[in-house]
């Protein structure tokens, strides 16, 4: 198994076999705990988050970039039985953050060393494509030596040109999975798989640093699942990859379903970070709920982002995507330094660079 990881160290791809073979056996290895702690075993997830790590000293040193997180709306038209946002949940208490309050995140996120904005939000009619677009010229017309990055889901080719056209640099939009059927229990009928796989095409098509993703370890999902979003990420040559566990939220369908583990998801970060040298790979707030540290963990195995929020205090109880997230009551300044500190103990460092894809140096 250890030259399948060397041969995609190598070839940067797989063939399906390859890859199913591959994870099988890593998967085994994780469910029978042979995979924790990291550095102390002859696992293939130790094997694989050593090369990870290595290559992405190699690109991007011990830095680890920021980004941060502005959960503007938690609105959403959409009905994903996995998300905590969904229309159908009514526990939750709906809000929708001003153009005046986004840009006090900016400038408050500025002021302590950000150089990206992440918006992200559930789908919301509210924003239409022309209210967007005003929000990202002005975000961009203050902070011009920032990066904006939206999260805001599925929208036509000509309002993804719109927000490219104002200024928006990057779009993260989780592919979920790439297997259509189980695209298909995961989201309800008026949801399409299509639309999601072209809304990926067409943003890498604009010319956005275009994020997708998948959460490990989703109801259904099983080995053939994660090959295909192997096969799918190869292809595809993504600039940044978003990849958690899933995780319950009590008032969706999914509530009783079992969270993804934390092997399987540094295995795959791994595995990630070893087929795309250059790609952008948040440690997700998930990878830190599933277990203390775990973000920490998530560097260590080749990813070199983290996102903290920036959100006011008030509205996150409200942006519950999955039960018991981490740092719902920590203020920026003070998330940033904690992150600092725990970053700086396991050898990495936080900077404030506006850390884009050394994809686009080149072009
Ligand atoms: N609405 C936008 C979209 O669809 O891309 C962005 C917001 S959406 C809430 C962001 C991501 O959260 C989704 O792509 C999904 O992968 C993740 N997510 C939602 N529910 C989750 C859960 N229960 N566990 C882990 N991740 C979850």
């Amino acid at each position: 198994m250890r030259k399948l990881i060397d041969k995609l160290e190598k070839d940067k791809k797989l063939s399906y076999d390859e890859w199913k073979s591959l994870l099988e056996y890593g998967f085994k290895e994780c469910r029978e705990g042979k995979a924790l702690p990291l550095f102390d075993n002859d696992s293939l997830l130790a094997y694989a988050s050593e090369k990870a790590r290595n290559i992405r000293l190699c690109v991007f040193g011990n830095k680890v970039y920021i980004r941060g997180l502005i959960e503007y709306t938690n609105f959403c038209k959409n009905d994903c039985y996995y998300c905590g946002l969904r229309l159908g949940n009514r526990e939750v208490k709906r809000y929708r953050l001003d153009k005046e309050t986004i840009l006090k995140c900016c400038e408050a996120g500025y002021e302590l060393g950000f150089k990206t904005f992440v918006l992200q939000g559930g789908e919301d009619p509210y924003f239409t494509a022309e209210k967007m677009e005003e929000i990202i010229r002005v975000i961009k017309e203050k902070y011009p030596d920032c990066a904006l990055t939206l999260s805001v889901g599925e929208k036509d080719m000509e309002t993804y040109k719109l927000w490219k056209n104002a200024g928006a640099d990057r779009y993260l939009l989780r592919h979920e999975t790439a297997d259509k059927e189980h695209y298909e229990k995961l989201h309800p009928k008026d949801m399409s798989f299509d639309n999601r796989m072209e809304c990926l095409k067409n943003l890498k098509e604009l010319g956005f640093q275009t994020g997708c993703g998948l959460m490990v370890g989703s109801p259904y999902q099983d080995i053939d699942c994660i090959v295909k979003d192997m096969k799918f990420i190869e292809k595809l040559q993504p600039e940044m990859v978003g990849i958690g566990p899933f995780l319950p939220q009590h008032s969706t369908p999914f509530r009783d379903k079992n969270a993804g583990g934390l092997e399987e998801t540094l295995f795959i970060l791994s595995l990630v970070r070893i087929m795309l040298p250059s790609v952008l790979l948040p440690s997700t707030t998930a990878l830190g709920t599933v277990k203390e540290g775990g973000r920490e963990l998530g560097i260590l195995c080749g990813a070199n982002v983290v996102m903290p929020n920036l959100s006011p205090l008030d509205y996150r109880e409200s942006y519950q995507l999955y039960d018991n997230k981490i740092c719902m009551g920590d203020e920026a300044a003070e998330s940033i330094k904690s992150l600092s500190k725990n970053m700086a103990k396991i050898g990495y460092e936080v900077v404030r660079d506006r850390g884009d894809s050394p994809k686009m140096k080149l072009q």
